[in-house]
């Protein structure tokens, strides 16, 4: 039983559902993804109804549905699974339902169908714009699918996300600002841009160690992230968080749920949810995720909980990840806890760094401090 700490009974207001069906497995990806298991499909929809069954009708302010790729399933699945999470949440009136899509899923027919459905954002797997990066990252789209696709979406919906990845083996700073103004002249309210991390269990992890992959130069990549930066604020889409780019209305309130440490459901292979105290991860499998439901038994794979100086770390480590920073007078009526005896010889190094600002109780990472922001949260952890 994890030490109390004020927050921890909190109830929900966010979810997470996984679907991790793609048509191929991009050479980057280590998400929980099974390419070609259709047949899989209608299983899944019957395993996820009985997941969300134990969720106790939650009122949710946030729904984020993502992947895999849900807009891979077919009309008829895709009814039968809004129907089901209709029947175990209740959506709070100004609720944000997101869900994932790849551009080659989304025509006119399907964002009305999810609309019609109630989702009012869509997070377009983008990635790049250009033939050559688009190959060499494995996408099964064409440039002019994801711009279609964007303005689809746009019309239909009209809140729409766009995910982009830079430094890609072989980009150049040139391909990288191509991106950036094709996707800044579209329609778009929300930009995420993460530059590409080679994990292992990848395809791409083992061509690089073949060295058939070139990363990215440390200073070309810093330079996408300040062109990313500039570009963004010059087109009225203001950084809010390191990696998260938008006006303030269109911020996505589901991923700020998870850095302001909120609790939030999960269901679905490889899921995490973060629930009275305790963190828990669905098995990653999607075929022992189906076996383990279908068999009466919890999909649980690892459950840690957590206590109150955990909690005060992730508060941190997370809450100064957002541009706004973080306010130490609710970390420490959150956790129950005294930071100035837990963190402040830590603040007191990252400011001599130079990496965050202290602004009364506010501590934000400064302009350097944005280029090592990993560094800074992992000081908290
Ligand atoms: S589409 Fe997304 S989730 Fe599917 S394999 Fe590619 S990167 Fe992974």
């Amino acid at each position: 039983m994890a030490a109390d700490w004020p927050d921890r009974t909190a109830a929900p207001r966010a979810a997470y559902i996984h679907v991790p069906f793609c048509r191929h497995r991009c050479g980057y990806c280590n998400f929980s993804v099974v390419a070609g298991r259709d047949d899989l499909i209608d299983r899944f929809l019957t395993a996820i109804d009985h997941e969300m069954q134990t969720w106790d009708q939650p009122t949710l302010n946030t729904l984020f549905v993502g992947g895999g790729t849900p807009t891979h399933l077919n009309a008829s699945q895709l009814d039968r699974f809004c129907q089901s999470i209709r029947r175990h949440v209740r959506l709070a009136d100004d609720a944000e339902i997101s869900f994932e899509a790849n551009p080659e899923d989304i025509d006119t027919t399907k964002v009305r169908q999810l609309s019609d459905h109630g989702v009012n954002r869509i997070s377009l797997g983008v990635q790049s714009f250009d033939a050559d990066k688009i190959q060499r990252l494995e996408r099964g789209h064409t440039a002019a699918e994801a711009i279609a696709a964007i303005e689809t979406a746009a019309t239909v919906i009209g809140n729409v996300s766009v995910d982009l990845i830079f430094a890609a083996p072989g980009e150049s700073v040139a391909t990288w600002q191509r991106d950036l103004d094709q996707a800044l002249k579209l329609p778009i309210r929300h930009l995420s841009a993460y530059a590409l991390t080679i994990e292992k269990g990848t395809q791409f992890f083992a061509r690089h160690r073949k060295g058939e992959l070139r990363p990215a130069g440390e200073d070309d990549e810093w330079q996408m992230y300040q062109d990313l930066r500039d570009a963004t604020a010059a087109a009225g889409m203001p950084q809010y968080e390191v990696s998260n780019f938008a006006p303030p209305a269109n911020r996505c309130r589901h991923n700020i749920a998870y850095w302001q440490g909120q609790a939030w459901l999960a269901a679905g292979p490889g899921a995490a949810a973060f629930l009275n105290g305790r963190r828990t991860v669905n098995h990653r499998s999607t075929t022992t995720y189906l076996k383990r439901i279908e068999s009466g038994h919890s999909p649980v794979a690892e459950s840690e909980p957590l206590d109150a100086d955990q909690y005060a770390r992730e508060l941190m480590a997370f809450g100064v990840r957002m541009i706004d920073g973080v306010d130490l007078t609710s970390v420490a009526r959150r956790s129950g806890l005294d930071l100035n005896e837990k963190f402040g010889d830590t603040l007191r190094r990252l400011i001599d760094d130079a990496l965050i600002q202290r602004d009364g109780d506010r501590v934000r990472l400064t302009p350097r401090g944005l280029l090592f922001a990993d560094t800074v949260a992992s000081a908290f952890l």
